[in-house]
């Protein structure tokens, strides 16, 4: 994030005023949602991140983001918990993901330390850097191969430390 502010010298969520994480997961949900419903991309978004990494809408499907388990779990309903989420809401899970990019709270290190380790997080950002780049200019096909290859490090990464 430092990095990113550094080199373009604007706030990350310069899109969005308010910086309310719950806003900011939902303009890349609607984002994301429309360049589905237009064909542009296959993947739906995760309710949670608002990333479009899930094949398809509440399907149990982990996302390789912010690890929310897309349980059925909708943002019309952003206060009810979720049990397969550690007993969290989407709303909680936004804020989370906007501090760590995980949905789950720092206490999760303990169960998922691979999650918050510093070389998984780097690659995490760069994969939502990624994303939100697709976002921007989802045709480009630069941007599509970037996606992928920041999803395969990323997910290289942490099959490395879990070894
Ligand atoms: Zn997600």
């Amino acid at each position: 994030m430092g990095e990113w502010t550094a080199m373009t010298g604007r706030n990350p969520s310069a899109g969005n005023p308010s910086g309310d994480p719950w806003e900011t997961v939902g303009d890349r949900f609607v984002t994301f949602t429309r360049l589905h419903a237009d064909g542009v991309l296959p993947e739906v978004p995760c309710e949670a991140c608002g990333y479009p990494t899930l094949p398809a809408a509440g399907r149990n499907h982990i996302c390789v983001v912010c690890h929310w388990r897309d349980d059925g779990s909708s943002r019309d309903r952003p206060d009810v918990r979720s049990m397969e989420n550690q007993g969290l809401t989407l709303r909680q899970a936004a804020a989370h993901i906007t501090e760590t990019g995980v949905f789950a709270s720092q206490w999760h290190a303990l169960v998922a330390p691979e999650y918050f380790v510093p070389d998984v997080k780097a690659a995490r950002a760069e994969l939502m850097r990624a994303y939100d780049g697709l976002g921007r200019t989802p045709l480009d096909a630069a941007v599509r191969a970037d996606v992928q290859s920041r999803k395969t490090t990323f997910m290289y990464t942490i099959v490395h430390l879990m070894r």
